[in-house]
């Protein structure tokens, strides 16, 4: 287990204890708060595994966090948690996220070891949902918490509301494709396709059961919830939630704009030359910039999954397009077509490490982003005043490309061959949804608007701005009751 340094958090400083889920996606917005949290003179502890501890101590340099490691206990008898996780340092994949989520219960007798002796007061802690588990720890200690999913308003909003609508209830057959319109949101259409198909299942025996039942159970306890958000976004979304649903939200997002003083995040030397501490890919941006070109930078998180005959589509579409573009995979570079570095030559650069991707959405030259939708890849581009081009893949990334194209409007949106919002995409489709946004009139107007978004995303952060006000209502009113 890692040692917290006591002498650190020795001065009677208000103190928050932060649990993010070890994914990426999960994890960077709540680092991000911790240094938001340390500059309003608040001591902050963040709890996570030990291989996890490297990145965090990176992102959070230069800062007085402290962080301990838990491990992880295979010995736990009569749990009824699911085998076959061996850590939880890790998602192993997509697929396993139920069986690695209730396995982080394991950790719950170690973190109250800890929690037990850390110094008081803590005013709050902020949780994943997914750690649904260390409820029963704030509760044992008294101390409040506050929930952290990572939606957007919007997306909880719809899922609640869809919940009462009857969508995911199974006496109503609406097919698959089918738009339903949402009872108190009566301008959303939705199918049942936008949502993760887990909300379908009915085996009340199932992993994904089991574990929507803890999480639901859970929500009902908590204090309050984070959002990583700023009212002026959505705010009909964040009224709906604290007025009509009644849950005590602090929107104080986003929480990007809170960034690490260094450049990139790249655990290897990979990408970097001696010479230049800048990533060849940021050099490479540089170029660009000076002749005066435009880049779309394609990327899909840290999670979704892309085939390999979808990876063909894409170069071929990106190909195609002949745009500069900046492309990130998760993926061999091996599976792209042969020749393909080749023919797009200097248009286009292909990257397989882990980037700083505020960074390059933040490059000049970035004029358009192909994503996966991924809740902090939308308000990322949002800050930046970057239109995107949405392509959900999994999760709540759907709801997130319905609030981008229809109600936010800072973007365009794939088709796919089948007309569905899930499915294949040729790269013909790319090829031309990718002119629109980067030279068209659709495109033309999407980057009006979240130009007009990313001067608003701003102000809310800065001082008397509306995420600033907001957080400080947090402090305030847990240190009131904490002290
Ligand atoms: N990210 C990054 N470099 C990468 C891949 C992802 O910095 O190479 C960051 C990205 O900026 C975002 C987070 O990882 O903050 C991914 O979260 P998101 O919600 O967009 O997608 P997820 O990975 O959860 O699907």
């Amino acid at each position: 287990m890692g040692s917290i340094s006591f002498d650190e958090l020795s001065a009677p400083k208000p103190h928050v204890v932060l649990f993010p889920f070890m994914s990426k996606g999960h994890t960077i917005p709540i680092l991000h708060l911790a240094r938001l949290l340390i500059a309003r003179d608040l001591a902050v502890t963040v709890f996570t595994t030990s291989a996890n501890r490297p990145f965090i101590s990176h992102f959070l340099t230069g800062t007085t966090v402290s962080i301990i490691d838990l491990p992880f206990p295979h010995d736990v008898e009569g749990t009824g948690i699911p085998q076959g996780i061996e850590s939880t340092d890790k998602l192993p994949s997509i697929s396993m996220i139920f069986e690695f989520a209730l396995a982080t219960e394991r950790m719950k007798d170690d973190f109250e070891r800890v929690l037990e002796t850390l110094p008081r007061p803590i005013i709050f802690m902020v949780c994943d949902d997914f750690l649904w588990w260390t409820q029963d720890s704030a509760d044992k200690f008294d101390i409040i918490r506050l929930s952290f999913m990572g939606m957007s308003a919007y997306a909880t909003a719809v899922c609640r509301d869809a919940a009462y609508s009857g969508v995911f209830d199974d006496q109503k057959h609406h097919s698959d494709d089918e738009l339903i319109a949402l009872s108190r949101l009566p301008w959303i259409s939705i199918t049942k396709n936008d949502f993760s198909p887990e909300f379908f299942n009915r085996d009340t025996q199932s992993l994904s059961s089991q574990f929507h039942a803890k999480v639901f159970a859970t929500i009902a306890r908590r204090y309050g919830q984070i959002l990583n958000s700023f009212y002026e976004l959505e705010p009909v979304f964040v009224d709906y939630l604290k007025n009509e649903v009644a849950i005590k939200a602090w929107c104080i997002g986003p929480l990007c704009l809170t960034q690490p003083p260094f450049r990139s995040t790249s655990t290897t030397s990979a990408g970097m030359e001696e010479d230049d501490s800048k990533p060849t890919w940021v050099r490479w941006l540089d170029q660009k910039l000076e002749k005066g070109s435009s880049v779309l930078y394609v990327a899909f998180g840290s999670q979704a999954e892309v085939s390999p005959e979808q990876l063909r589509e894409i170069a071929m579409g990106l190909e195609e397009s002949y745009v500069n573009f900046l492309w990130v995979i998760r993926k061999n570079e091996s599976e792209l077509p042969d020749n393909f570095g080749e023919r797009v030559g200097e248009r286009g650069i292909v990257v397989s490490d882990w980037v700083d991707q505020m960074e390059i959405l933040k490059h000049e030259s970035v004029k358009g982003f192909l994503s996966h939708c991924g809740w902090n890849s939308v308000l990322e581009s949002v800050c930046v005043g970057v239109p995107i081009l949405a392509w959900p893949f999994m999760a709540e990334q759907h709801l997130n490309a319905r609030m981008v194209h229809e109600e936010i409007k800072i973007g365009l949106r794939v088709e796919t061959i089948n007309g569905s919002v899930r499915g294949f995409v040729s790269g013909e489709e790319l090829r031309k949804k990718v002119k629109e946004l980067m030279e068209g009139e659709n495109g033309r107007q999407v980057r009006k608007n979240v130009n007009e978004l990313s001067v608003m995303a701003k102000k809310a952060v800065e001082k008397g701005g509306s995420s600033w006000q907001s957080l400080d209502s947090l402090i305030q009113e847990t240190c009131d009751k904490a002290m």
